[in-house]
C-alpha cells in the first residue's frame, strides 16, 4: 500500500514530530488552556517544557510532568520561565517531583524505535479521544507558533546584496 510504503521512508526524526503533535495536543487539552508558569488563561497555547527541549532527552521530551500548558508569552518570550517552572512542577505533581526529572535527566536518555513511536501515537490518539477531542483537529498550532517564534524564519530572508 502507497501509505504504507511512504511511513517506511520515515526518519525517526520525523516520527518524533509526529509524535509531538499528539503529545502536545494531548497536554495542552489535559491544562486546558492555563499556563503553568503564570496562570494565564492564552489563546495562544502551546506545550512547554520545564527541563528544556534542547537537552532534555527523549525520555523527558514526551515526560507528561516535564510538559504542561504554557502560555506563548511564558514559552517563547520569557524562554521558558524555568526558575518559576520548576516550583509550579513541584505545587502541581507533588514535593520532589522536579528532583525525580532532574534524576531521569542524569541518565543515559532512551531512544525510541519507529515502532515504539506507532504506539505512543496510538496511545495518545486514544488519550485524546478519552478527553472528548477529535484526534483529527489541528494539531499543528502550538508547534507551528513556536517554530516562527524562534526567529529561524527571519534569519531565512535572504540578505540584502548592497549591504
Ligand atoms: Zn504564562
Amino acid at each position: 500500500m502507497k501509505t504504507e510504503l511512504k511511513l517506511e521512508k520515515w526518519t525517526l526524526g520525523k516520527w518524533k514530530r509526529e509524535f509531538w503533535k499528539y503529545f502536545s495536543k494531548y497536554i495542552r487539552l489535559r491544562d486546558k488552556g492555563v499556563c503553568i508558569t503564570c496562570g494565564a488563561r492564552s489563546e495562544a497555547y502551546q506545550a512547554g517544557h520545564c527541563i528544556p527541549a534542547g537537552c532534555c532527552g527523549l525520555a523527558l521530551y514526551f515526560n507528561e510532568k516535564n510538559v504542561n500548558g504554557q502560555c506563548y508569552r511564558c514559552n517563547i518570550n520569557f524562554g521558558g520561565m524555568g526558575a518559576v517552572y520548576r516550583g509550579k512542577v513541584d505545587e502541581k505533581w507533588g514535593k520532589g517531583t522536579y528532583k525525580e526529572l532532574e534524576k531521569i535527566w542524569r541518565q543515559p536518555t532512551i531512544q525510541y524505535t519507529k515502532q515504539d513511536y506507532q504506539r505512543l501515537i496510538a496511545d495518545y490518539q486514544l488519550k485524546i479521544s478519552l478527553l472528548g477531542d477529535e484526534v483529527s483537529d489541528n494539531t499543528k498550532t502550538g508547534t507551528k507558533v513556536a517554530e516562527s517564534a524562534t526567529g529561524l524564519n527571519r534569519n531565512a530572508r535572504p540578505k540584502n546584496p548592497s549591504s
